[in-house]
């Protein structure tokens, strides 16, 4: 690992879904094509490409997106009791207890919170929450095969592995880079953290329990379209912040990369991301390239999250001479079970401020969204 590698995405090219389209053309923020500076594993190569857009149009790699949907919605109607649903990592835990409600349905997480999700191995224990669900929301984009082979083995007849991700992203559109490289296999599964995507996982929530347990569907729909409008709203302010940085100041060098389908939909751009797909430590070589483009991109601070605590990064603030922000999240969520902080909106509120007050932005829009909605979240968390 000795290179550092510059990657032209034309974003264009990797169609937005139609209503996120709509959206960001409403707003005026057209994406233009960005430059994602990353560390490349393999030494001097300029040019290697993080995906392939020639298969935009192609036929197999859509029908890989609606097969999963079809697994969302397959499985028989249940009555004579509650659904019963577990979930993986917390904020999708969240929207989908939101979408619930007090309709009865038990949701019981199972990736504890400030832990690893892309190396959890799920406990024995986790069989006997996995053998009781009608229902096993997981995000996909590979991001759970452990717990996704543990649901396999032990699920009863007739229920479903529901890949949110997987369902509604085209695999034409995930995207690749440093810490997700394409010949690994694994894309950048952090959906969760665009809302316009997020806002897909609720409404394929919804249709999942819809048709599961259609007499509920009046509660399942009404917490669906709050939900929707919480997420509105939070869209909406994150792009009246965005607003607020110059182009050139939405600068995102972080240490894990959470953040890619949020940066392609707001029209920021990824500097770089510097955790290897090995979720180990990068070269000292790695690091001083970084530190350069730093300086020479004027980028105006590097973030770390909590559940990957880094010298590195700290490394990086310090002799760049740059803000070192180490307290983004990715799944871990702010405050306790029962907090209105406690949710994927309280999450990505958090880090949205977080990234456009370091940055030199005003963040008042976003502080200013009410994220509660109204229902109880009665879902199982373990800590
Ligand atoms: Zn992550």
């Amino acid at each position: 690992m000795t290179g550092v590698g510059r990657i032209a995405l034309t974003l264009e090219a990797v169609a937005a879904p139609a209503s996120t389209k709509r959206r960001r053309v409403m707003r005026g923020l057209v994406a233009v094509s960005f430059i994602a500076t990353i560390a490349a594993c393999s030494s001097g190569d300029d040019s290697r490409p993080t995906s392939d857009m020639s298969a935009v149009n192609d036929a197999t790699t859509v029908a890989a997106h609606d097969r999963a949907r079809e697994e969302c919605l397959g499985g028989s109607v249940i009555s004579g009791g509650p659904l019963g649903i577990a979930t993986t990592v917390a904020p999708i835990t969240n929207l989908v207890a939101l979408i619930v409600g007090d309709s009865g349905v038990t949701v019981t997480g199972i990736v504890p919170e400030g832990t690893n999700s892309h190396t959890f191995e799920p406990p024995p224990s986790v069989a006997a929450t996995l053998e009781k669900a009608d229902v096993v929301f997981i995000n996909g984009l590979v991001l759970e095969e452990p717990t996704k082979d543990l649901a396999t083995a032990n699920m009863k007849a007739g229920a479903v592995i529901c890949e949110l991700g997987t369902a509604i992203l085209p695999e034409n559109q995930y995207l690749y880079d440093f810490s997700f490289p394409e010949e690994g296999g694994k894309p950048n599964p952090h959906l969760w953290t665009n809302p316009p995507l997020a806002r897909e996982y609720v409404t394929l929530i919804r249709d999942v329990l819809v048709t599961r347990d259609p007499e509920n569907s009046a509660k399942y729909e009404s917490n669906h379209d709050n939900v929707v409008a919480m997420i509105d709203s939070l869209d909406d302010a994150m792009a009246t912040a965005t607003a607020s940085l110059p182009v050139d100041q939405r600068k995102l060098l972080t240490y894990h990369d959470a953040y890619a389908y949020f940066a392609k939909t707001y029209n920021w751009t990824v500097v770089g991301a510097i955790q290897p797909s090995s979720f180990e430590e990068p070269t000292p070589k790695d690091v001083a390239k970084l530190i350069e483009q730093v300086r020479s991109e004027n980028v105006k601070a590097v973030f770390g999250s909590e559940v990957f605590p880094s010298p590195v990064l700290e490394q990086i603030g310090n002799e760049a001479g740059v803000a070192y922000i180490d307290v983004l999240r990715d799944d871990d969520l702010p405050g306790g079970p029962g907090d209105v902080e406690h949710s994927w909106a309280g999450l990505m509120r958090f880090d949205y401020v977080t990234m456009v007050e370091a940055l030199g932005g005003d963040a008042t829009a976003l502080k200013e969204v009410d994220i509660s909605v109204d229902v109880e979240d009665k879902a199982y968390y373990p800590q």
